[in-house]
Parts: structure tokens; sequence; C-alpha cells
């Protein structure tokens, strides 16, 4: 029998190991710790949980691939990308995760979301591993003939790495419906196959779920919905501030006003717009979707209810719901604080790790309602899986029934997380309850299946 003082004690040795054998992956040992410094109750209470090398196996991903991207701009110059694809768990389906196209990407950036990914998928309650993948390539200001050549390119390697049992990508930042059409056509073309489930967020025309555009930012919403009403509140009539203006901001913002929220905020990395009236979402889509502009563009032409903020700090505007939806580390302890000065009631997560350890430590201290992204981002995931399942069965559902599985899902993992939080005296405590819920799942299909 362990206890939990015990277990804590096995489990900042095995912190510190994984900081000695990870150097210079900052955000993979912030993502380590996270669910790591949880799990000390559920493996005391469950002495097969502390079977010396399950935790470590854990942490160790199946299979880790780098590879080489050269590719040609319009002018012929050849450009060297660095590609990525991180296997982390399949104990309880094949690999599934996004593909990020961004300039910060490394090895421990892949490996943080990789991470988390495996504990998300989990908590779907769906037959889908973790992985994650992408490369530093930047997609900003590149024209589309270029984006295709780097995507065929990318995909001359990984082809030999997934398929639609073994490893499923999907979009993420910087990888959108124009990118996997060119991945999907690459694939297709080197294997000679039409194998619909090897890739997810395809276009409805040719093999993609409806919804799944809108899955992320819906499910972020019906989520923090979900706390809300933990509360005895709704979404009626409440401000929401929410960062970034991409797939995750956008559908966040289309979800909040058909609650009846107000979603006053979008940003890029250029800085924030505020806009009282509420954003319009037909001109930031025109903008964002259409021209692939950046939001300044948004407050010219909105006219005098927005105005830009060059640079400055989204969480400086006041709001009852927060959803950050960019990037990781977006929302640091000095935001948080703002926030919970100018009265912020619940904190849902979009975004993969927006918030830093520090501020999600001082919001749950300040008793705001606080959904980390593994649950309240897990929509996006989810209806990836039943495009899988529609892909599988050649088939495809109707919007309404997708969104009606995707409602029963967050609701669910809203529960779940819940739950599991009370079980383990944390009550209120989505962070513990998402982190022991998702790892019990993983754990047990993994002391099932033997020392793999
Ligand atoms: P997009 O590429 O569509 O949009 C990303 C947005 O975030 C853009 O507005 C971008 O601005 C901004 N952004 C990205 N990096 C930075 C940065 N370093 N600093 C400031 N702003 C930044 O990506 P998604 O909307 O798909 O993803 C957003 C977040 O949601 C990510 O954390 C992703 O991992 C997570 N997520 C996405 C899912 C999905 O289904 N797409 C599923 C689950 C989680 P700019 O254009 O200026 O870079």
């Amino acid at each position: 029998m362990t206890t939990r003082s015990e277990s804590r004690t096995a489990l900042d040795h095995l912190l510190s190991e994984i900081e000695h054998r990870n150097p210079a992956q900052p955000e993979f040992h912030q993502a380590a710790h996270e669910v790591l410094e949880t799990l000390a109750p559920v493996i005391a209470a469950r002495p097969e949980y502390a079977e010396p090398g399950l935790v470590e196996r854990l942490v160790e991903p199946e299979r880790q691939v780098i590879f080489r991207v050269p590719w040609q701009d319009d002018q012929g110059r050849v450009h060297v990308n660095r590609g990525f694809r991180v296997e982390f768990n399949s104990a309880l389906g094949p690999y599934k995760g996004g593909l990020r196209f961004h300039p910060s990407v490394n090895l421990g950036v892949i490996k943080f979301l990789g991470f988390e990914q495996i504990f998300k998928n989990a908590l779907t309650g769906l037959g889908i591993g973790g992985g994650k993948g992408g490369s530093d390539f930047d997609p900003h200001g590149r024209s589309d003939a270029e984006v295709m050549r780097f995507c065929q390119s990318f995909m001359t390697e990984l082809y030999r790495h997934i398929g639609e049992h073994t490893d499923v990508p999907a979009g993420d930042i910087g990888v959108g419906g124009r990118e996997i059409g060119y991945l999907f056509g690459q694939y297709r073309r080197i294997t000679n196959r039409w194998e619909a489930g090897v890739l997810t967020g395809k276009g409805a025309g040719w093999g993609g779920s409806l919804i799944r555009p809108e899955a992320t930012g819906y499910g972020n919403v019906l989520f923090a919905a979900a706390m809300m009403r933990e509360r005895g509140e709704d979404l009626e009539g409440q401000t929401a501030v929410v960062s970034g203006s991409g797939n995750v901001a956008i559908y966040t913002i289309e979800k909040l006003a058909a609650l009846g929220a107000n979603a006053v905020t979008c940003s890029d990395s250029s800085g924030y717009v505020v806009d009282e009236k509420g954003i319009d979402l037909d001109l930031l889509k025109q903008i964002k979707e259409v021209e692939r502009g950046r939001v300044d563009v948004y407050a010219e032409r909105r006219g005098s209810s927005a105005r830009f903020v060059p640079g400055g700090s989204v969480w400086d505007v006041p709001a009852d719901l927060v959803l950050p939806s960019a990037t990781q580390n977006e929302l640091d302890e000095n935001a948080a604080a703002t926030l919970i000065r100018n009265g912020v009631k619940a904190v849902s997560e979009g975004a993969n790790m927006p918030t830093t350890p520090e501020a999600v430590h001082l919001l749950q201290q300040a008793g705001v309602a606080f959904g980390p992204g593994k649950a309240a981002n897990a929509g996006g995931v989810a209806v990836s899986a039943l495009e899988m399942a529609q892909n599988h069965a050649r088939t495809s559902w109707t919007a309404a029934r997708v969104e009606e599985e995707l409602t029963h899902i967050m609701n669910d993992i809203h529960t779940t997380c819940h739950e599991t939080a009370e079980r383990y005296d944390a009550p209120g405590d989505y962070v513990t309850g998402a982190n022991i819920a998702g790892f019990e799942r993983v754990a047990d299909a993994m002391l099932a299946q033997g020392v793999i």
C-alpha cells in the first residue's frame, strides 16, 4: 500500500528524471508537471497504478520521428524546415492529434501537445490514442502554391508513419482546411489509396465531417456553459473575452452568440481588437478565413464601436467569461490578477495550455471556475473521431446529428471531471478531475496490455 505522500515523492523524483532526460524542453516539462502533480491521490488509492514502470512508460513517447522538409518558394529558392511526429501512446487506439505549422515549433512543443493529447483523447471516451506533429514552417505571407509545395514535401516523408489504423493527424495552428487538402492529396497520390480515415478535418465534399471546423470552439463554449450551470448561472447576457482569431476563436465566438453571450474581443500576434457592440462574425470570417488578413483590418472596417490595440494584453478587457483560444502560456499571473479584479467568473481553455501554472493557481484560489484545455477543447478531437467513424462506414451524418453527439460528449466530459474531482477530495477542481479521469482510462488499458 502506498500513501499519498509516498506517491508524491515518487512522482517528484520522476519529474526530476523527466527534466534530466529531456533537456531544453520547457513546455514538455510544464505539461508533465501539470499532470503528474495531481496524480498522487489516485496512485495511493489504486495500488496497481504504483506498479514500477507504469507512469515511466506513460511519459516516454512510443515513437518520435524528426525529418527534413525541403521545398522551393515561388522564386525557386530552396528552404529547409524540420518536420515532427510524436506518437505518444496508442493503448486506446491509433495515435490521434493535430499538425502545427508555426515558427515556434520544436520537439519540446510537440511533446507537450502529444502528452496532453493522451489524456484529452481518453476523456472523450472514444478509441483514440495520443500523438501530435508539425513543423517550424511559417505559412504567414506564403502563396497557396508555396503552401502546397511545402505540404507535399512534408507528406512525402510523413506518409510512411501514418494510416487509418496507425496514426491519424488533423489540423492545429497554421493547419486548416487548405493544408489538410494538400496533405491528403499527396498521401493519396503516393499510396494510391482512397484512405479517407488517414486524416481528419477534410472538406465536407470529400470525406470530412460536418461540424468538424466548428467543433473545438463550440465544444469549449458547451464546457464553459456546463461549468456555469454548476454555479447556478447560464451564458445569457454574459460578456466574454476571447483571444486568437483562428479556427478555435471564430467558432467560440459563434457559439457564444448562439447561447446569448457577447464576445467583445479577438486577437492575433499583432494585438487585439475590442468591439463594444460584440464581434461581427461575418466581418471577422471574411478577413481571417477568406483574405487571411490581420485583426487591425477588422477595427478599420467595423467603424466606431471597435478599436485595435497594437501589442496590448486582451486580458485587460473586463469579462464574465474568458476563453483563451490562441496559444500556450498566453495568460500569465499578472493577466489572471487583472481578470480576477475585473470579476471574471469562468476561464475555459480553447487553446492548449494557454494559462501558466501560476495563473491557474491564482484563478482557482479566487474561486474562478477553471476548465483545462484537455477537457474543455476536446470537442475538436472528439468530432475528428466521429469523422473517422463516418469514413469507416462510408457514410456521412447530418450536422444536427454530429452536433448532438458533440453536446453529449462535452457534457459527459464535464460530468466525469466534476465527479472525479469530488471522488478525490478536490471538489470544483477540473484540473485534478480531468487529469485523474484521463489517466485512469489510459493506465487501465496499459496495464491490461502488458509491458510494451
Ligand atoms: P489557427 O492557426 O487557426 O489560429 C491561431 C490563432 O492564434 C491566430 O489568431 C494566431 O495569430 C494566434 N496565435 C498563434 N500563435 C500565437 C502566438 N505565438 N502569439 C500570439 N498569437 C498567436 O489555430 P487554431 O485556432 O486551430 O488553434 C488555436 C489553439 O487551439 C492552439 O493552442 C491549438 O493547439 C488549440 N486547439 C486547436 C484545435 C483545433 O481543432 N484546431 C483542437 C484543440 C486545441 P497569428 O495569425 O498572428 O499567428
